[in-house]
């Protein structure tokens, strides 16, 4: 196979998720968000390493996303599903004993009826305005639903990544409102809850993109490599111009390779004429548009043509690349296509 090559350090993974650990009591048990295939990482390898680590709470988004899990991590594991109990989830729920989130009394109905004394949870809206119950929807089933015994009840920051946002307080204190005095464990924080300082932490944390080296975890260790093979170099004169539309023209004699990736890979157009790739470290600035399959890369400056250009390595992290592109990590880790080969390190072992 002619494509990339993505190196996921599985050890990196585990660091990220015992650092975030570190930063919370105890008592207070640290998750993992593992949905959308772990950030495009591959929600089985990932899973199992966690797991192995001594992870117990696994959080995906949709429940058929719960049978890698399962399968990766064996029956022990809880594993919560973010969107609660759908019409037609009934059977995988059921089948692979996935816990659902419930978000509206709706959710609640069906889950009650089709799978009575299976286990649940609960999220509450604090004001994201996404996904959970209501207040007053909760306040009036609350006592209830309080003696079937949740697992936990939880809601979702809308602005942990700036710390200073005062909706983070006004989440918190209504979060606290609408949970105070009751016997249930909560959860509020994801990575940049638990940032935010204790009083975010309650007794379940729910980090995804922090366990996979992303902003606004400053301290993670970078998770992935991102390699790409050259297809071919050539030489321009001044005056020539590169790829679609001639966005890029070479002012002096110029070296160029052409890199087998492109935005069908998740290197979005927006990187044209922005991002750099990398030969041992040496920056190699992306000139032209990137296309479907390919994009264009000035190695003028280079001792001798390279094989393969890193785009993501430690000089440019999926934040920075994510920066070039004006997104976010998360966007550019999910993009991540399936063409590459991703090859599990363990860097530690
Ligand atoms: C995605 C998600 C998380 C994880 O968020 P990160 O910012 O990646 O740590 C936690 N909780 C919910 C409800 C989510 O949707």
């Amino acid at each position: 196979m002619a494509g990339g090559h993505l190196d996921i350090d599985l050890d990196a993974i585990v660091a990220n998720w015992r650092a975030l650990d570190a930063l919370s009591a105890p008592e207070v048990e640290t998750g993992v968000t593992i949905k959308a295939d772990a950030y495009g990482l591959g929600a089985g390898p990932v899973a199992e390493a966690l797991a192995e680590a001594g992870a117990g709470r696994f959080f995906i988004a949709q429940a058929e996303e719960g049978e890698a899990i399962r399968e990766a991590v064996g029956p022990g594991p809880l594993v919560y599903v973010y969107s609660g109990h759908m019409e037609g989830d009934t059977e995988a729920i059921g089948d692979l004993g996935l816990i659902p989130v419930l978000n509206s009394i709706e959710q609640m109905t069906r889950h009650f009826e089709r799978l009575p004394r299976h286990p649940f949870a609960i999220q509450l809206d604090t004001g994201m305005n996404r996904l959970g119950m209501e207040p007053a929807e909760w306040l009036a089933v609350r006592d209830l639903v309080i003696q079937q015994r949740p697992h936990f009840v939880m809601s979702h920051l809308a602005c942990a990544d700036e710390p200073e946002h005062p909706m983070n307080a006004r989440q918190l204190a209504l979060f606290r409102e609408l949970t105070e005095g009751l016997s249930v464990p909560r959860s509020l924080a994801a990575t940049g809850g638990i940032l935010l300082g204790p009083e975010y932490h309650f007794d379940i944390t729910r980090p995804g993109i922090g366990l996979y080296g992303g902003l606004p975890f400053e301290d993670a260790r970078p998770v992935v490599v991102l390699s790409l093979p050259v297809i071919q170099t050539r030489s321009l004169e001044p005056g020539e111009t590169v790829g679609y539309a001639n966005t890029w023209e070479a002012e002096v004699p110029t070296r160029l390779a052409t890199v087998s990736a492109g935005y069908a890979d998740g290197l979005m157009r927006a990187l044209s004429n922005r991002a750099m790739l990398f030969a041992d470290g040496v920056p190699c600035p992306l000139v032209g548009r990137v296309s479907m399959d390919l994009i264009t890369v000035d190695i003028t400056h280079l001792d001798r043509d390279p094989e393969t250009l890193e785009i993501l390595c430690p000089e440019q992290s999926i934040d920075d690349l994510a920066a070039a592109a004006d997104t976010i990590g998360y966007e550019i880790l999910t993009a991540l296509g399936n063409r590459y080969t991703r090859r599990y390190r363990r860097s530690e072992k």
